[in-house]
């Protein structure tokens, strides 16, 4: 996953600040680089800001992710649903634990996971349902919590958008069984490679913190009950080195410190993007932030809605790349990659919108960083576009 960095303005990319080197450099001075005390200050700082009772800082988002599916106890067989339109990350971690993932088709105006149309996929061996908060706006957690309630399903946010958003003024993190954040360069911060689950059960930060970690564990308990001596450890479980290091936490604890300004910068973005496109709002649909949801905006998807733009969608991208403007496509929906189609016969047909979402949609660059020059510039090289390919 790329972010474009051979682009003159990049789709996505990182602010990196001095006082964030400076905060790298203490840790790398300190005594523990690994396994030190900054993870534990980490993850307070983000459970804290989120509103959550436990957090685990893991070596990625997608390590994240398959920690969540083992502590919900995902096993061979089991089925859990997501949205079709997602990092394929996001169902890989299903298919880590010999789960079954059944993907679910998006709604038209937020692209995530249309509530209408979980149920129809709810069977016996259905365990949960992995959301995505899709470009950083939370899907409709009031009706996907009713339906969760009603089959016994776990709610797993695959929130690696969605940092900092808020559903109905309660912040994302803390209200589903878990929720992952990833700590990747384009993401709303970094720590170069990094992810993290917040939960409020302590049974499943237990299990998380097992997993990350071989399954070890050096629990005070598991000593005493044991008169071996003080060497002893015990794997308990088959986990996997999934550790984050103490220096990458150094740097998570200085960005936390910008977050609501780099959310709001975006914000800010978007805005100028959106009065910009709004003479073309008969032919491209921008993006929308419903009235119940605070987005982070993590991306900024714009669909062409007329028929000859759809028809040149590619020219229209090679014109921006030529141009400098690193233009992308999230995502291809997982069940048309060759391996989701060959290993389950997944048919695109399945998932009409986000068929459609394939075809029409455009990212255009935004972060944080962006400078006014270079948002007039991919306002003005986008509107060439669009001009050149309308018929
Ligand atoms: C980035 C991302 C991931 C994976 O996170 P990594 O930290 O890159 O492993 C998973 N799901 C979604 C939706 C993402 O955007």
């Amino acid at each position: 996953m790329g972010i474009g960095k051979d682009m003159k303005i990049p789709y996505a990319r990182q602010w990196i600040s001095e006082s964030d080197i400076a905060e790298v450099v203490r840790v790398l001075r300190s005594d523990w680089i690994t396994q030190g005390p900054t993870i534990d200050k980490f993850e307070k700082a983000v459970a804290d800001y989120c509103g959550a009772g436990y957090a685990v800082a893991l070596s990625s988002g997608t390590a994240a992710l398959h920690a969540v599916c083992f502590a919900a106890g995902i096993t061979k067989g089991d089925e859990v649903i997501i949205p079709a339109l997602t990092f394929v990350a996001s169902s890989n971690c299903v298919l880590y634990q010999q789960g079954r993932p059944v993907f679910c088709d998006i709604q038209t105006g937020t692209h995530n996971i249309d509530p209408d149309k979980i149920e129809r996929h709810i069977s016996k061996r259905t365990k949960g349902i992995i959301t995505v908060d899709f470009a950083g706006h939370p899907c409709d957690y009031d009706e996907i919590f009713k339906l969760a309630g009603r089959y016994n399903l776990w709610v797993i946010e695959d929130a690696c958008h969605s940092l900092g958003a808020s559903y109905k003024k309660k912040r994302i993190g803390s209200f589903s069984d878990m929720t992952v954040f990833s700590f990747h360069p384009a993401k709303a911060i970094t720590t170069g490679e990094g992810g993290m689950v917040l939960t409020n059960n302590k049974a499943l930060y237990e299990r998380l913190k097992l997993f990350r970690n071989h399954g070890i564990t050096k629990d005070r308990d598991a000593f005493l009950r044991k008169a071996d001596g003080a060497w002893y450890y015990e794997m308990q479980e088959l986990g996997y080195n999934y550790r984050i290091t103490d220096i990458q936490c150094g740097l998570g604890i200085a960005q936390m410190r910008s977050l609501d300004r780099f959310i709001n910068l975006r914000r800010e973005i978007v805005q100028r993007y959106n009065k910009a496109f709004g003479e073309m709002a008969d032919i491209i649909q921008l993006p929308l932030e419903k009235r119940c949801a605070i987005s982070a905006w993590h991306l900024y998807v714009v669909r062409l809605k007329d028929k000859s733009l759809v028809d040149n969608k590619r020219g229209i991208f090679d014109y921006l790349r030529k141009k400098g403007i690193g233009a992308n496509l999230h995502y291809i929906p997982v069940p048309m990659h060759p391996y989701y189609r060959r290993r389950f016969n997944y048919r695109a047909e399945q998932y009409p919108e986000a068929g459609r979402y394939y075809k029409e949609a455009v990212t255009l660059p935004l972060f944080p960083r962006m400078k006014g020059k270079e948002v007039n510039q991919v306002i003005k090289v986008f509107k060439q576009a669009i001009q050149r390919f309308k018929k």
